[in-house]
């Protein structure tokens, strides 16, 4: 249900900006009538003769040139007080010269080049013209444009508003990007540091999609020429192309990798990956040779843009159909930038008018991608690392079971010796043995002779310090290693007693012999000394009548 509201809103949002022209347009802004400069004529012929102008036919079947064009407005007289600019968006062009006409049939001229840009763009890549204050009403501007593409047009969406209206306008988008700023920073460091710690290839992706994004937003909003680090405004235009494909590029590469390449056949993959390098080969060439064939570029350009919007639907509605976990939060993620791709693209194919919402409409588009994204990124990360847990603790338990002995929970040998040979101090070795353990096993047959194995087996284990080790060596034959500092915390007695008192099946009384030696572990060579050592007490203990411990031959006390 919400999900159905959501969608309809951004469906609203995406309608909003459509008629973006007439949300924002003032009704006086002005119309465009246009002539091209013959080569050779003099722009001043022409601005001499507007009657020339043709105020019907649309400018993109001019092709590209260098134009004037007229804009007629209701007479209006700028002061001091009340200052008007002349607003122009951006476009492919050479040079503007502005010529505004008064009332008394004075005219004042002034202008800009793609050179001297940085003085004139405003934020949004508007470039923005005070008009000269004079003592009779402005009523036209002919608009002087050298070297124009036409892509769009020559001149588009021009307004005359005040300084004041221009000002809060501006607010308006400095806020809009700061914001963006913020929140493509924060996001980055967020997913950055996520890649970090986990690794998923997704969280990378992410981030160059939000890198190349945020570039993006340099340029086209403007700030690239307005800084004026010696780009030209054209220049400027060109990084546009770039960046916008990388944004599509990475986003399509996140797509893919984030639902996991186990849900797309290897063709689908390869068909979204060759899209993706066509497109970021056209935006290089456009990049690279405009203005030679600009418009026939633009138009590839636009039409694999279209293809690559297109490919990235195959990769939602499978990772949806094939119920890819978080793919319908993924849908109303994604809802917006689609749909506002969809709709840069219809503008790029000049199905939809210029508004300065739609051009900056992304940056919102994603905003809402992105926020909505992190949540997703996090619920697939909690899935990522719970699956992780689960395999963490499985390993953990096939380690456990590897290294103990089943019948009594003990070390096995191998993971005793593991833990025992490199022992940095002396230690201590209590080399364990069942007595007649063989008639144990006649009298009470072998299954209660398990039963007698580990309750002997727990009896060592209560009875040894925290940190040494209970090993069953094999058959009825057990050890303690302990450090010998510690040799007081377990003494044999106190084994041979916690036996003696151990319950038996059949109220069975049974006891062990023990053998102990004490040295360093460094090495295996150094093990089978400490071992064959207790071993030899352990027989004089079973030689001395059992039930008891013996010290091996070269036994010291610890002074
Ligand atoms: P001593 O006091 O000299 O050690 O006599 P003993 O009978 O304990 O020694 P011996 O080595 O002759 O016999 C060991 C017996 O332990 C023989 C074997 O059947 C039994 N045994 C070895 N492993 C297991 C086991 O896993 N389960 C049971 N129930 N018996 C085992
Ligand atoms: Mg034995
Ligand atoms: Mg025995």
């Amino acid at each position: 249900m919400t999900v159905r509201r959501l969608v309809s809103a951004l469906l609203l949002l995406a309608g909003l900006l459509v008629g973006g022209p007439s949300a924002l347009a003032h009704p006086d802004d002005p119309h465009v009538c246009l002539v091209r400069i013959p080569a050779g004529s003099s722009a001043e012929s022409i601005v001499a003769q507007p009657e020339k102008m043709d105020c019907t036919s649309n400018h993109i079947d001019r092709g590209a040139g260098d134009f004037v064009a007229r804009l007629n407005f209701h007479p209006v007289r700028p002061t001091a007080d009340a200052p008007m600019v002349l607003r122009l968006p951006s476009l492919w062009q050479d040079e503007v010269k502005v010529h505004f006409r008064y009332a008394d049939g004075s005219e004042a001229v002034t202008g800009f080049s793609s050179k001297t840009a940085a003085r004139n763009l405003t934020i949004g890549a508007v470039f923005e013209v005070s008009v000269p204050v004079r003592q009779a009403a402005l009523t036209s501007a002919l608009i002087e444009v050298r070297g124009a593409a036409n892509l769009r047009g020559v001149v588009l969406g021009p307004r005359l508003v005040s300084s004041e209206q221009s000002y809060l306008e501006k607010l308006l988008l400095v806020t809009i990007y700061a914001g963006f700023a913020g929140l493509a920073l924060a996001l980055l460091v967020y997913n950055l540091s996520l890649w970090v710690a986990l690794r998923s290839r997704f969280l990378l992706d992410y981030c160059l999609m939000v890198i190349a994004l945020a570039l993006y937003t340099v340029s086209s909003s403007g700030i690239l020429t307005i800084l004026d680090i010696g780009l030209e405004n054209n220049d400027r235009l060109r990084v546009n192309y770039v960046m916008l494909a990388l944004t599509g590029i990475t986003a399509v590469r996140f797509i893919r990798n984030f639902f996991g390449r186990e849900i797309y056949s290897q063709s689908l993959i390869l068909a979204t990956k060759a899209v993706g390098w066509t497109t970021f080969l056209t935006a290089i060439a456009i990049a690279a040779l405009s203005p030679w064939e600009m418009r026939l570029l633009d138009k590839a350009y636009f039409v694999m843009m279209s293809l690559m919007l297109v490919s990235g639907v195959p990769l939602i509605v499978l990772a949806v159909v094939r119920k890819a976990p978080y793919a319908k939060l993924f849908v109303l993620a994604w809802a917006s930038p689609m749909i506002i791709s969809s709709l840069r693209a219809a503008y790029g194919f000049g199905l939809v008018p210029y508004s300065i919402l739609l051009d900056n409409s992304s940056l919102i588009a994603l905003s809402i991608e992105a926020l909505l994204s992190s949540i997703i990124v996090t619920s697939r990360l909690r899935q990522i690392t719970s699956e992780r847990d689960v395999a963490l603790l499985g390993e953990q338990a096939a380690r456990t079971l590897a290294a103990t002995d089943p019948l009594t929970g003990l070390l096995n040998r191998r993971a005793f010796l593991d833990q025992a040979i490199g022992r940095r101090v002396q230690q201590r070795l209590l080399l364990i043995d069942i007595d007649h353990f063989k008639s144990v096993n006649d009298r009470l047959g072998h299954q209660q002779g398990d039963t007698v194995l580990s309750t002997i087996a727990s009896a060592i284990d209560r009875v040894r310090p925290p940190r040494s080790l209970a090993v069953r060596l094999g058959g009825e034959e057990f050890a303690i290693l302990l450090p010998r500092a510690q040799a007081d915390k377990c003494t044999p007695d106190a084994i041979l007693e916690a036996v003696r008192s151990a319950a038996m099946p059949q109220g069975l009384r049974v006891t062990v012999s023990i053998g102990f030696s004490e040295g360093m572990i460094g090495s295996e060579e150094d093990w089978k000394r400490l071992y064959r050592l207790a071993d030899a007490a352990l027989y004089r203990a079973k030689a001395d009548g059992r039930d008891r411990a013996c010290r091996a031959t070269d036994f010291r006390d610890a002074a």
